[in-house]
């Protein structure tokens, strides 16, 4: 089979990966999935693997195969698995995990103590096929399709991950802040507006990103190019600051925002990356919020933004491109000319 295969780190998006002929995947474990995959998104994050990013934080041996945001059908099972057969549509958790350690015990998907992660650790989605396990497939339900909800396998779960534990800190007349209406954002924003009542504010450089966020229900939009964004959000929030703020873009200046426009007590939630955190330790103390790391989500989180999906409450812009076009669409995504998701269909 064909598979978009990573050689040799680079900064250079224009030759990132390489298509290789590999052999197919195939049933080795009594709980393994194979999947023909349909949709694969492409992320930010795959970006950051080919720059070499990760290597300081995860094993990655290259080759490999990258993409985990997958969905497709099941072609093969071992012969434990019983949640899926062949024929079934399945959208895949980045991560396959063990079910017996500690994290897993409680839920706690992404700290599992012996996973893999799908186009990060172990080959991934963009290719053919896809080797998963029982524990990291969701059977979908009728009238959703693999092609079109693929991305959430990961730029949805993770927007869905930081949204769901700013909701439970939101209360009807709070104000919420979302940086970076892109990819993650466009989701973040729908979810915190089909699961709150707060007021929600987007903020984006793109006009564009600006329109989809009105479409998607924010009460208010501000440009960081003709605006300054703390005075903004001050009057927006006659002065008390945004109780949440997602940031879905983690550069140094949407991090810089935190003390001037987080209510106090609230949370900034760190979902994009790249930037860092260099605020005053005494804004912390004085405002007492905090920043908030996200990674990915909980393997049930996923089956409950594939619920809102169903409801129709989650929309997902996407494009879509031939396995050939992959380093296309880094080199389109790293100039930002990608609205929404760009999904890979192998
Ligand atoms: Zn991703
Ligand atoms: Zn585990």
């Amino acid at each position: 089979m064909e598979a978009a295969r990573l050689h040799e780190y680079t900064d250079d998006m224009t030759e990132g990966l390489t298509i290789d002929e590999v052999d197919r995947p195939a049933v080795s474990g009594s709980d393994d999935v194979i999947v023909e995959v349909e949709g694969a998104g492409w992320c930010q994050t795959d970006n950051h693997i080919i720059e070499g990013m990760w290597t300081e934080y995860v094993p990655q041996e290259l080759p490999l195969t990258l993409g985990h945001e997958n969905a497709g059908t099941v072609v093969e099972t071992g012969e434990d698995v019983e949640i899926v057969s062949a024929g079934d549509p399945v959208i895949c958790h980045p991560v396959q995990t063990c079910g017996t350690c500690r994290p897993c015990r409680l839920g706690e998907t992404m700290h599992c103590e012996n996973s893999a992660f799908n186009g990060l650790t172990h080959d991934g989605g963009f290719a053919e096929y896809l080797h998963t396990s029982e524990r990291a497939v969701i059977p979908l339900p009728s009238g959703v399709e693999p092609i079109d909800i693929a991305p959430h396998a990961d730029a949805g779960i993770t927007a869905y991950h930081a949204a769901k534990k700013a909701v439970g800190e939101l209360n009807p007349g709070d104000h919420a802040v979302v940086i970076g209406v892109g990819g993650l954002g466009h989701i973040g924003l729908q979810c915190l507006n089909a699961m709150s009542a707060a007021q929600i504010t987007a903020v984006d450089l793109k006009e564009s990103a600006l329109n989809l966020a009105d479409g998607y229900g924010a009460d208010h939009l501000v440009n960081p190019s003709e605006a300054d964004v703390p005075a903004e959000i001050e009057a927006i929030t006659d002065g008390t600051g945004a109780a949440q703020v997602l940031d879905f873009v983690g550069a140094d200046v949407t991090t810089s925002y935190a003390p001037d426009i987080t209510a106090g007590g609230g949370d900034h939630h760190i979902i994009g990356y790249g930037g860092h955190v260099h605020e005053p330790s005494q804004s912390l103390v004085n405002g007492e919020f905090s920043f908030v790391g996200n990674i990915v989500g909980r393997y049930a989180e996923l089956q409950e933004l594939v619920a809102l999906v169903e409801q129709g409450d989650v929309d997902l812009h996407t494009s879509r491109y031939e396995l050939d076009d992959v380093n296309t669409v880094a080199e389109k995504l790293e100039h930002g000319e990608i609205d929404g998701r760009a999904v890979i269909t192998p």
